[in-house]
């Protein structure tokens, strides 16, 4: 399964975070997901459960944020949000592009963790 492979990558990111900051207890992994990088959202959280049984992550939750398809848009000069991934037009002059500025992400975000409180 594609998922696992992604959630295996995920949670060894996540380790070697995590022991860089002293082997802290990791409560929660915020990934950024795009509606293009083809990773199912459901199987991921699932294989996300499994991959980290045994693991310094056992226990933690994945956040993840989905992040929209964000096309530019030559006629309007401007990014617009596509309504469907099933269609590369702009929403508002309908024309065709497939100048994708965001939505391909699959990238990892932050880790919570036990020790380290976050004072800004
Ligand atoms: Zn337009």
């Amino acid at each position: 399964m594609h998922e696992l492979s992604i959630a295996i990558s995920i949670i060894e990111g996540a380790s070697q975070e995590a022991l860089s900051r002293g082997g802290a207890q990791v409560h929660a992994v915020h990934l950024k997901l795009g509606a293009l990088s083809g990773v199912v959202k459901d199987a991921l959280l699932f294989s996300y459960e499994v991959a980290t049984n045994g693991t310094m992550l056992e226990g933690s939750r994945l956040v993840i944020e989905d992040v929209p398809v964000v096309i530019y848009c030559s006629e309007c000069q401007a990014e617009r949000r596509l309504k469907s991934i099933q269609q590369f037009c702009c929403p508002v002059c309908g024309a065709l592009s497939s100048d994708v500025v965001r939505g391909r992400e699959l990238e990892l975000v932050a880790i919570e963790i036990e020790e380290v409180e976050e004072i800004v």
